[in-house]
């Protein structure tokens, strides 16, 4: 089988969840293989005479206690074993025996630091003490483990620098991470262009991503030496960053109507909070050490909860870019489901889960890419139209003359695209009592009072102000907050026009009627039907005493379906 040809098959294998992605390299096997909890003063001897205290399955892994044994049963048929690899995760030291049949033993020692990283596979490996063909056990003693993946992968090598993963397997998280780099280089062209904040998440979550498969891979012992403890914390900070810096660019990356102000809130702080646990978990205290592990994967179960959560949310209120995310994240979530399902049981051997973790976290990363560059070309459009109307207005042709604002035409000739785009709240505002005005201090100062309310509408990124005609303006809003800025808007007609016509005999108010248009019902929102529900609305603003805002939420655009809140 070609290289090729075989790395895709370990890699379906893998993803499979079939078989340990890394079995098929090593060959040396043990006729047992046992493990027991003991505490820093107890001897193996002690330990070994109490047959029940050791489990020879591959499960009940724990390290509640200070010290765990491992005990191997040579196969006298197999290569003779020089080394013992394990996770490298963090423990303090490791004591290894050789026991021989007629009694004799011989035994090394080495603090963590000793131990050799391999720079191709998560693994440490130490050498141990000569084994002959007399030997029959070798009895290893972890103190300290941070992780019950230091128990559970323990394993003898017949090479004395021990194995890591294969020539598939190198091959395979190398294109991975080569598949995280290019991104990174587009995104940082992306954010010099676009200068958005969710380039700078999806920086942020790329370089954690890629911090992080090198820590995971080994791939890190290529380029620098570092201790366990730091890789450990590198890995536990990078859980931390890619949770939160996911779901944050889920916040600042989904169209402005996607999400309510509770899921933006709730993205937030469940960001912050996996962001805190992975910055504090990668702290050197021991008091950690039966935590961090059980810390981490809590924050991964809320960075799944929260990002689901917000993907149906956004589905539901008809987001497009939304399925970008889907595709990107639905990988990643189930093979943190099946890591998760690993670490309680860890008979399921986490680390198996590596190279489909880190695959998955590829496609994320395409997705997402695929999905910047969507926007890229909405903004770009977006930016387009504007353009084009900028020219028209030149024209005057679509203008107010009086106050500069768009007028009916303009507003009824982009209403669809402005639909499009998330401009989903249409509200209209008419002043107050206007003819007791021009009435009192004439046609100009009316108009005045006209300019100076005009000034109050604010015409920006999500907000279009149209004047209707008379004393009539129309709002049209997109985002969370857009029945919130349209009333601003409204107050701020009073004072506006206070400031702006002295001398006038009273306080000129405004009335208002909105809606608020769910993107759940029916999209044929037509520009009549919508301005006639909020006409009705301002009618009943005007009846009940004026200076007030009637709103109402519309599911479908049947006049009769509204629904008054
Ligand atoms: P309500 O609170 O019910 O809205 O009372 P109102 O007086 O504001 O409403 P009405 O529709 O009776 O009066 C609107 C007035 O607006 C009548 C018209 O003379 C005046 N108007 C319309 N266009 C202009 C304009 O361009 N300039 C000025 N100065 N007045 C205008
Ligand atoms: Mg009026
Ligand atoms: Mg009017």
């Amino acid at each position: 089988m070609t290289a090729p040809v075989r790395m895709v098959l370990m890699l379906l294998v893998a993803l499979a969840g079939l078989m340990p992605a890394g079995a098929l390299a090593h060959p040396l096997t043990v006729r047992e293989q046992c493990h027991a909890e003991a505490s820093a003063q107890e001897s193996y001897a002690s330990v070994s005479l109490d047959p029940r205290r050791w489990t020879c399955s591959a499960d009940n892994y724990s390290i509640d206690s200070e010290v765990v044994f491992i005990r191997f049963r040579l196969d006298q048929t197999s290569p003779l074993p020089a080394s013992f690899v394990t996770h490298a995760a963090t423990f303090a030291r490791v004591d290894l025996a050789v026991l021989d049949r007629d009694g004799t033993m011989r035994s090394l020692s080495y603090p963590e630091r000793e131990a050799r990283h391999l720079g191709s596979g998560p693994v440490v490996s130490v050498q141990l003490p000569p084994v002959t063909r007399n030997s029959e056990w070798v009895v290893a003693r972890i103190t300290g483990p941070w992780s019950k993946t230091v128990v559970s992968q323990a394993r003898l090598d017949d090479d004395p620098e021990g194995t890591g993963w294969d020539l598939g397997e190198i091959v395979a998280m190398a294109m991975i991470c080569g598949m995280l780099v290019l991104p990174l280089l587009f995104n940082g062209g992306f954010y010099v262009i676009l200068r958005q904040q969710y380039v700078l998440w999806h920086l942020v979550l790329i370089t954690a991503m890629l911090l992080q498969a090198l820590v995971g891979t080994g791939f890190i012992h290529l380029i620098a030496d570092l201790p366990t403890f730091a890789e450990g914390a590198v890995s536990t900070f990078c859980y931390g960053t890619i949770g939160a810096s996911a779901l944050m660019f889920t916040g600042t990356f989904l169209e402005p109507h996607a999400l309510d102000r509770a899921v933006q809130r709730g993205l937030r702080l469940t960001a912050a909070a996996v962001f805190g646990i992975g910055a504090f978990t990668m702290l050197p205290f021991n008091a950690l050490r039966l935590w961090s592990t059980l810390a981490i994967y809590l924050a991964m179960i809320a960075t799944i909860v929260m990002l689901v959560t917000a993907q149906v949310h956004a589905w539901r209120r008809g987001s497009n870019l939304v399925w970008f995310q889907i595709a990107g994240w639905t990988p990643t979530v189930l093979v943190g489901v099946w890591r998760i399902g690993c670490y309680l049981f860890p008979a399921g051997h986490p680390t198996d889960s590596i190279v489909p973790y880190e695959l998955s976290l590829a496609v994320e990363v395409v997705a997402s890419s695929i999905g910047i560059i969507s926007r890229i070309v909405v903004l770009r459009r977006e930016r387009d139209d504007a353009t084009a109307l900028a020219q028209e207005l030149e024209g005057e042709a679509r203008r107010d003359p009086l106050t500069g604002l768009w007028n009916r035409h303009a507003i009824e000739a982009r209403f669809r695209d402005l639909v499009r785009d998330g401009f989903r709240t249409m509200a209209v505002i008419d002043l107050d009592h206007f003819k007791a005005v021009n009435d009192s201090h004439g046609h100009d100062v009316g108009d005045k009072v006209l300019k100076a309310a005009a000034g109050a509408l604010v015409f920006d990124a999500d907000t279009r102000a149209i004047r209707m005609g008379g004393e009539e303006f129309l709002l049209l809003l997109r985002g969370p907050d857009s029945a919130e800025r349209a009333e601003r808007c409204r107050r701020a007609i009073t004072t506006r026009v206070a400031a702006g016509v002295p001398g006038l005999d009273r306080m000129v108010t405004a009335s208002m009627g909105l809606v608020e248009h769910d993107p759940r019902g029916a999209l044929q929102a037509d520009f009549a039907t919508l301005y006639r529900q909020c006409d009705k609305l301002l009618y009943e603003a005007k009846r009940l005493g004026r200076n007030r805002t009637m709103r109402e939420k519309m599911t479908s655009f049947a006049p009769d379906a509204a629904l008054a809140i």
